[in-house]
């Protein structure tokens, strides 16, 4: 999600463009059409593409698939840059037409790419400044680069700026700020991203529900401070044994932990959640009220090598079920939510589970 949302903040300002040339151009053909007896059909065209363009990338909401087309629009406005800026005259201020540019471009293309349309903008300026029919003097030469060059510095350090937040935003809107795994929000996201993706390739999804056991009484006997550095150390005892691409760890809520972890078949998903069980005893926490003395985890899982018709909120409610025998069992201990599922009201399928 962090690395999308920048990709997402630049593709929304070049549709917000595409709009405005749309928005402008449509009416300006119509009046052509209407009014002008020899229309303009280059620009009836343009339009047309235009509006093709908008409502295709508006359509699918895939607004990341235009930015491959980024460097294009900088191109076509790049030329009706330098257009204006050698067509017009004194009174109309051609600076302005090549200030506008870095304003432009800065927003919707990749940082590596700014500062080559940034040198292409100057040598620009020079072309222009050598050509036009009235050239222009030493002086407002010197002037038009240096406002160029400063505005553009001044540009890219604020859309660099704005992108770092962007990031940094987005990384905190996904992460949970105790344990440092991704939190609850970005559990339905990343399901149903993997849900589809494991039924494309056709290979299997576990969803893991891991819950510490006995967590109120080491809280009651050793203070809410201690059970937050417990927190901290479970999370990264999991976080550690999860770490093939694909892996995720979720905090689900208070004390319990959810891992979405694909391409292991039931065998291997029972030995995987083994590991985060035994990795969690492993750390040798005293819990003196636990039957256990010693803090444990226990954990429900479903393995589901058929993907089709599957909800997010059924591999969730399933593992919980899974879960909830393995506290039933006595704690401690990993559920398959197959080896139980027998006992069929407890298997929350496709048809009466919330999407
Ligand atoms: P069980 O074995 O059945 O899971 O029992 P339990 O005591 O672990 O579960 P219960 O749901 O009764 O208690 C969970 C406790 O987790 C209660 C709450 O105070 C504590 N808790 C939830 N979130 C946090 C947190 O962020 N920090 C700390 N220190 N404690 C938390
Ligand atoms: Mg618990
Ligand atoms: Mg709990």
């Amino acid at each position: 999600m962090t690395r999308y949302s920048v990709h997402r903040f630049r593709a929304a300002v070049l549709h917000m463009y595409l709009r405005i040339a749309v928005i402008v151009s449509l009416p300006l053909s119509v009046i052509y059409m209407l009014f002008i007896p020899t229309p303009d059909n280059g620009l009836v065209l343009f339009t047309f593409g235009l509006l093709a363009l908008w409502l295709k990338w508006h359509t699918r909401h895939d607004n990341e698939g235009s930015l491959r087309f980024a460097s294009w629009v900088v191109l076509v406005f790049m030329c009706m840059m330098l257009y204006g800026a050698y067509t017009s005259n004194e009174r109309l201020h051609q600076e302005v037409w090549m200030m506008v540019f870095p304003v432009v471009f800065a927003p919707i293309v990749a940082q590596r790419e700014r500062l080559v349309w940034m040198v292409a903008g100057v040598v620009c300026i020079a072309l222009v400044v050598l050509v036009r029919p009235e050239p222009l003097t030493a002086t407002s030469a010197f002037v038009l680069v240096t406002a160029y060059l400063v505005l553009g510095y001044v540009t890219l350090m604020l859309v660099r700026h704005n992108e770092q937040n962007i990031e940094r935003l987005a990384h905190m809107s996904i992460i949970d700020p105790l344990t440092k795994t991704y939190n609850r929000n970005y559990l339905k996201e990343v399901m149903v991203g993997e849900i589809n993706r494991c039924r494309r390739s056709k290979c299997p999804l576990t969803v893991i529900m891991l819950d510490i056991d006995y967590f109120k009484m080491l809280n009651d006997n050793y203070g809410h401070l201690f059970g937050d550095s417990v927190l901290e150390q479970v999370a990264d005892v999991l976080k550690r044994s999860a770490q093939r691409a694909g892996d995720y760890v979720f905090r689900y809520g208070g004390e319990e932990f959810c891992i979405v972890t694909s391409g292991l078949n039931r065998d291997e998903s029972s030995q995987f959640a083994e590991i985060l069980r035994l990795g969690i005893r492993a750390l040798d926490i005293e819990n003196g009220q636990s039957p256990h003395h010693r803090l444990t985890a226990s954990a429900g899982f479903w393995c589901v090598p058929d993907l089709d018709e599957i909800t997010p909120s059924a591999l969730l409610l399933n593992a919980d079920n899974a879960l909830y025998r393995a506290k039933a069992a006595g704690r401690d201990t990993v559920v398959d939510f197959d080896s139980v599922r027998p006992d069929k009201e407890e298997f929350v399928g496709t048809q009466n589970a919330p999407a």
